[in-house]
């Protein structure tokens, strides 16, 4: 007796699209690449996993991903400490320099794919969820800075998304946040009492993602707190009034929220993020802004840098809200067929009509015609062709056309020869 197999499931937070899923992906997928096409972006690939220190480094040792986020292990061959990327700018970064590719140009770029993330699962967070991250490597801005914004608001328009808006602010430069810093501190110190564990151990390392905390009870001290925004100095200032004139150019809204910091350390100058009420507690579909010191960071030749990341899980779960149908068609052409001698028919003309670019289904197995009829519709097909017996011995297939609309003049049935089935397809269709 074979020992029974304990059922393996997927790990928690970390889902399968089916087949009835996929199309809503694949959709999107498309959508983006023509999106990203339109303004120059170029696709790049880089490898799920990296070493641990890119992202210790890239990221900043004292944020929620690098301190307790991060997928790693030690892989024992190459005793080599190695992360599952949980962003993609960082690997992006290392590509860039690692491969020199800024000598001679700017780079607009991007990534689509899955990233890692060791969180607590709910709706709008998993442990693997997909991003896509585009990035403009090697523009100062704030030309640029707006590009990507405006660039954003074409494709939430592009899907028809409601109820998105834009949150600006900018976290100046080095100089300025160290001046903040020591007022933010004082003011840190002043309500230790009312800060969590976690803001009492972060008040001197990160002090500004202190004022990102989610906990009620530290709100009122994170209102009242000092806002970088009154620190920066007139090229700061002037950098992001150079953003603002270009969104009101475009028409597009905006509000300055200056307590928008972003969860990662590297950012400078502008920041921003499109936030939406419609679903639930993780309202953030996409967030970016300037990383002016990255590149220099990595190891690279100092470069300035810009981009954002949308989370494709959230951006779906958004537009499905508006597209309510957005499943495909297995085929345009089911082919129902009896007997073994029509079956092998049906798998020629297929190919035929596969060579004109149809999606083509050919009923598997032998079942009788009222269930191949029932697979044919629910496969979404605007047409089956039926090979019985007769069919095969006249030379010809009947036509059914499966999703006629009301004043369609078509013959709902008709019969074809063999060899004319594509040509006369094709001005049907
Ligand atoms: P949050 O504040 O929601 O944790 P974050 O600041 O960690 O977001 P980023 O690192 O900026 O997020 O990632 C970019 C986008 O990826 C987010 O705006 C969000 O849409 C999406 N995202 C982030 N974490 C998750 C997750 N665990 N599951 C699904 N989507 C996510
Ligand atoms: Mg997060």
């Amino acid at each position: 007796m074979t020992q029974q197999f304990e059922k393996v499931r997927a790990l928690t937070g970390m889902k399968d699209i089916l087949p009835h899923e996929s199309a809503a992906w694949e959709t999107l997928e498309a959508i983006v690449r023509d999106w990203l096409a339109s303004y120059g972006y170029r696709n790049m690939r880089t490898p799920v996993l990296e070493q641990t220190r890119l992202f210790a480094r890239g990221i900043g040792e004292v944020t929620d991903i690098v301190e307790k986020e991060m997928y790693s292990f030690r892989d024992a061959l190459n005793d080599e400490q190695l992360t599952m990327r949980p962003e993609f700018t960082a690997g992006m970064v290392r590509a860039t320099i690692e491969h020199n590719l800024l000598y001679d140009r700017p780079q607009r770029v991007y990534c689509m794919g899955p990233v890692f993330r060791h969180e607590r699962p709910q709706r709008g967070r998993y442990r693997q969820f997909h991003q896509i991250d585009v990035e403009a490597l090697g523009f100062a801005g704030p030309d640029v800075d707006a590009e990507l914004i405006i660039m954003l608001a074409r494709l939430w328009k592009r899907l028809g998304l409601q109820d998105i808006r834009l949150e600006l602010n900018s976290l100046g430069q080095q100089e300025e946040r160290a001046a903040h810093r020591q007022a933010l501190v004082e003011h840190l110190e002043k309500h230790i009492d009312v800060l969590d564990e976690e803001a009492k151990r972060r008040m001197y390392t990160n002090p500004l993602r202190v004022l990102d905390t989610k906990n009620p009870a530290m709100q009122d001290m994170a209102n009242q707190a000092p806002r970088l925004f009154d620190f920066l100095g007139p090229e700061s200032l002037a950098h992001f009034e150079g953003v603002c004139a270009r969104l009101k150019d475009a028409g597009i809204e905006y509000t300055l929220n200056p307590r928008l910091v972003r969860g990662l350390d590297y950012y400078n100058l502008t920041v921003f993020e499109w936030v939406t009420d419609r679903l639930g507690a993780q309202g953030t579909v996409c967030g970016g802004g300037r990383y002016d010191g990255l590149l220099e960071l990595l190891g690279g030749k100092p470069a300035p840098a810009v981009g954002f990341a949308i989370g494709m899980e959230r951006l779906l779960d958004l537009w499905q809200q508006s597209e309510a149908e957005i499943k495909a068609s297995e085929c345009d052409i089911y082919v129902i067929h009896q007997g073994d001698e029509a079956q092998r028919r049906a798998a020629l003309l297929a190919e035929t009509l596969r060579d004109e670019g149809y999606r083509v289904l050919v009923h598997a197995g032998s079942t009788g015609f009222k269930s191949q009829f029932k697979r044919a519709d629910a496969s979404g097909a605007s047409v089956a062709l039926i090979i019985g017996p007769d069919e095969l011995a006249a030379g010809h297939a009947s036509v059914k056309w499966l999703r006629q609309q009301e004043g369609d003049t078509r013959a709902q049935q008709e019969m074809l020869a063999f060899d004319a089935i594509a040509a006369t397809l094709k001005t049907r269709m």
